[in-house]
């Protein structure tokens, strides 16, 4: 199909509910994506957060075209080795004694959701439902997620969301003690707020949710679908605060862009849940679960994280030298490859002359980019990057005189 046929058909024929920019992407390689007019383009969406080595990694392409020789699905009816090596390599590299696997994060999050109301019924009672969430964040799409979801515009036409919802303000640990009570049973929050416009927790935030959690006697749900996996330098966000958190839900970047969401939770919690509780026809299929187990070897790997830190600050030290420059930046906020740039003109216009200088780039919130390249990004990369941002802020200036 030519270019523009292929756009024309999707209109007419998939839901319209992607309002997509017109590039027809054909294939890729390493941090580079390449359209059907055979332009170039330098990856710095990564597929939101989920291309952590970039696109068509030779080991990946070995490991995934070796499991799909032997077995894609069997279903959770019966055992497999590499789910099995996948539950482990995450229990044995984090705070979690169990781990559950689904097929998105909007999976994961109702998930923790259903783990954490069963929990209270256990443990308290099940009048103890409450949720207590924050506003500006993202939990996904379904109606549990979406009701975890502190953003109005994505409940507009879906009412009534789920009962038993409450927001309090990020960064604000008062507005959190005045909705906590018996009848809470968990906090969920993303330690950095991603669709919100990347916005991290503060470390005297996290810990007092932790100690509010503790008291309480309600569980600590950290959504690290977005910012977790390797992408702060860290293998696990939690580590930066020195908390350990009562689940945690992780997807993106999981499977290399295969689908998988996982829940990871403590045997205090998994005690709770019983035979035939929660589960998935797809989770953890040994093809997706193969794959999964190399990203999260080659994650965990010290000198990995230790560069995506190295070039997390080396992005951030560039993006504050070019505020120097253009009055229209206002403040930079992140952690390694995980950063936000507010920015006072229109944010879509300098992503579109981005796109058109060859550079993929990200809205976060209202008047945030958003820079979540590919974790192998190299210091080269990020100089292209900047190059390019100068050519758009440059553009931008001239058209508004
Ligand atoms: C993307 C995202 C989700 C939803 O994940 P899907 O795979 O799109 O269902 C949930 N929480 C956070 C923090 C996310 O960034």
């Amino acid at each position: 199909m030519l270019t523009k046929e292929i756009i024309e058909t999707e209109k007419r024929v998939h839901l319209q509910t992607y309002l997509r920019s017109e590039i027809v992407f054909t294939h890729g390689k390493g941090v580079y994506l390449y359209d059907s007019e055979g332009k170039r383009y330098l990856d710095f969406i990564s597929g939101i957060a989920v291309n952590a080595f970039g696109h068509c990694d030779e080991q990946f392409q070995r490991v995934l075209t070796k499991q799909a020789a032997k077995l894609w699905h069997c279903s959770n009816l019966y055992y497999s080795e590499p789910q099995v090596r996948l539950a482990k390599i995450l229990v044995d590299n984090s705070f979690a004694d169990k781990v559950f696997f689904c097929n998105s994060g909007t999976e994961a999050v109702e998930g923790a959701l259903k783990i954490a109301r069963k929990y209270a019924t256990s443990t308290k009672d099940e009048n103890c439902f409450d949720i207590i969430a924050f506003n500006r964040s993202f939990h996904g799409r379904t109606i549990g997620a979406l009701s975890a979801t502190g953003q109005p515009k994505f409940w507009e036409g879906f009412k009534p969301l789920l009962a038993g919802f409450e927001y309090a303000n990020f960064n604000d640990l008062e507005s959190v003690e005045k909705l906590i009570s018996e009848k809470t049973c968990a906090i969920i929050v993303e330690p950095i707020q991603g669709e919100g416009g990347i916005y991290p927790a503060e470390i005297e935030f996290l810990n007092g949710l932790r100690e509010l959690c503790h008291n309480n006697r309600c569980l600590l749900i950290l959504d690290e679908i977005q910012c977790g996996l390797g992408r702060t330098g860290n293998l696990f966000v939690y580590e930066h605060y020195g908390i350990l958190p009562d689940i945690v839900t992780l997807a993106k970047p999981i499977a290399a862009g295969l689908p998988m969401g996982a829940i990871l939770l403590t045997d205090t919690v998994a005690k709770q849940i019983k035979y035939g509780d929660h589960g998935s026809t797809f989770g953890g299929s040994p093809l997706v679960a193969s794959v999964a187990e190399l990203v999260v070897e080659r994650i965990h790997d010290k000198s990995f994280l230790k560069r995506v830190k190295e070039n997390g600050h080396y992005l951030i030290t560039q993006l504050e030298n070019l505020r120097l420059r253009f009055e229209e930046i206002g403040s930079i906020r992140g952690i390694g490859l995980m950063v936000g740039m507010d920015v006072n003109v229109d944010v879509n216009k300098i992503i579109r002359s981005c796109a058109e200088n060859g550079l993929l780039l990200l809205k976060a919130g209202e008047n945030t980019m958003r820079f979540i390249p590919p974790l192998i990004i190299e210091k080269s990369h990020i100089d292209e990057a900047i190059e390019k941002l100068i050519k758009a802020f440059e553009k931008v200036r001239e058209e508004n005189g």
